[in-house]
């Protein structure tokens, strides 16, 4: 079979499937290939960003959202190695902040762009993609058979271990010793952590708890690959034992370029990863999708061409988390080095003020 698309979107997460709904508004042919088979859970701290409700506004999905099980967070509280706490109110947004099981999410979004006329392929798998005269023909396999698409665009939304980018030629550094994996698993929820994001710094690591709903806690844990055992024999001595882990890495990554003028574009954590407990990637996913999705219908209604567009996707990518990054680079700072963040919780706990400061700047509504 070689079918024939205007857009090829790898990855049918929030990022891909946000991608092939708004593009096939739009009146463009999408095919979305899928390895998973959804619903799925995922590597990820379940938590929303209150920033993620314009863009369900404008996909008419936010009662939707909504009405998925999950879980109101009001209140945030920081514990260090030595057991040092801190916990205040969250800053009060419009609409708040949830958290929801990426299961629940993922496949409500993934719906969505089969509704809007998408065609999806679950089990489905890229295992090759290659540039042509004319786009880009992609290999994909399902049950061991393979079968072949081509199209004019090829839309990387496959995350951070993106196997389009690769085939396309972006390479990432090689992984050392020093990446980080990252754990994650949902335990019943402890009494003490109803409506609570909790962040701790543990021997080895470090993690982030949320009340997920459905009486399910998320604990996402970090750390050196030589460290995961101690992690999760702190996590078994708290919550009991665990037996199902998911586990990514790597947590830190290049960024690559949001496009290029053969027609790659990339969107969500297949172009650039933060780090993850800012709670934030879920909204870049969602966003970079909406504009690479509009980018490409102005090519495909032919008002623009094609180098044209990729620069202006390229600038609105950049834009979209310029002055977000110091967070990024600070959070990352504070979980790497646990002795300054001891320092800073005790300094922070004669002057509340600062970490209130800074956690809404973590947690705080973004701008689109
Ligand atoms: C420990 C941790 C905690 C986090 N916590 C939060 C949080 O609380 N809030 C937040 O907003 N963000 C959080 N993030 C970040 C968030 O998970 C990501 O930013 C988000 O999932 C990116 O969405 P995406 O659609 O780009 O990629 P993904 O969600 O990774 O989706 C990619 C999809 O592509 C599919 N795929 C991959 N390869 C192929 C292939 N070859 N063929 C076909 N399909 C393929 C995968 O099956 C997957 O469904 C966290 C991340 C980590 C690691």
């Amino acid at each position: 079979m070689n079918d024939s698309f205007d857009i090829i979107i790898v990855g049918g997460g929030p990022a891909g499937a946000v991608c092939a709904a708004v593009a096939t508004a739009g009146g463009a042919r999408v095919l979305v290939l899928e390895r998973a088979v959804f619903p799925r859970d995922k590597v990820c701290g379940d938590c929303l960003n209150p920033a993620c409700w314009d863009v369900f506004d404008r996909l008419g999905l936010t009662d939707a959202v909504r009405a998925l099980p999950h879980a109101i967070l009001e209140r945030v509280s920081f514990v260090s190695r030595r057991g040092h706490g801190l916990e205040f109110a969250m800053e009060k947004s419009d609409r708040g902040e949830i958290a929801v099981r990426r299961r629940h999410l993922d496949a409500l979004l993934l719906h969505h762009a089969m509704q809007s006329g998408a065609e999806v392929r679950q089990n489905t798998a890229l295992i090759g993609a290659a540039r042509k005269a004319v786009g880009w023909e992609v290999t994909m396999q399902r049950d061991g058979a393979t079968q072949r698409a081509r199209a004019r665009f090829l839309v990387a939304a496959d995350g951070r271990n993106s196997t389009v980018a690769r085939f396309a030629g972006l390479r990432a550094p090689r992984g050392t010793s020093r990446d980080r994996v990252g754990l994650q698993a949902h335990v019943p929820l402890p009494a003490a952590l109803e409506r609570t994001v909790q962040m701790r710094w543990l021997e080895g690591g470090y993690g982030g708890l949320a009340p997920v709903g459905e009486g399910l806690l998320n604990v996402s844990l970090a750390g050196r690959p030589g460290q995961i055992e101690s992690l999760k024999a702190w996590a078994a001595a708290e919550f009991g034992a665990i037996d199902e882990w998911r586990t990514i890495a790597p947590l830190a990554r290049r960024a690559f370029p949001a496009a290029r003028d053969d027609g790659l574009f990339l969107v969500g954590d297949a172009a650039r990863v933060v780090e993850p407990f800012t709670g934030e990637g879920i909204f870049y996913a969602l966003r970079s999708a909406e504009l690479a999705a509009a980018a490409l219908g102005e090519v495909l209604g032919g008002r623009c061409s094609t180098p044209e567009t990729v620069r202006a996707y390229r600038r609105q990518h950049a834009s979209l988390y310029r002055g977000r990054l110091w967070i990024n680079r600070l959070a990352k700072a504070a979980v790497l080095h646990p002795g300054v963040a001891e320092t800073f919780l005790k300094l922070a706990a004669r002057r509340p003020g600062w970490l209130r400061f800074l956690t809404s700047k973590v947690v705080g509504p973004l701008r689109a």
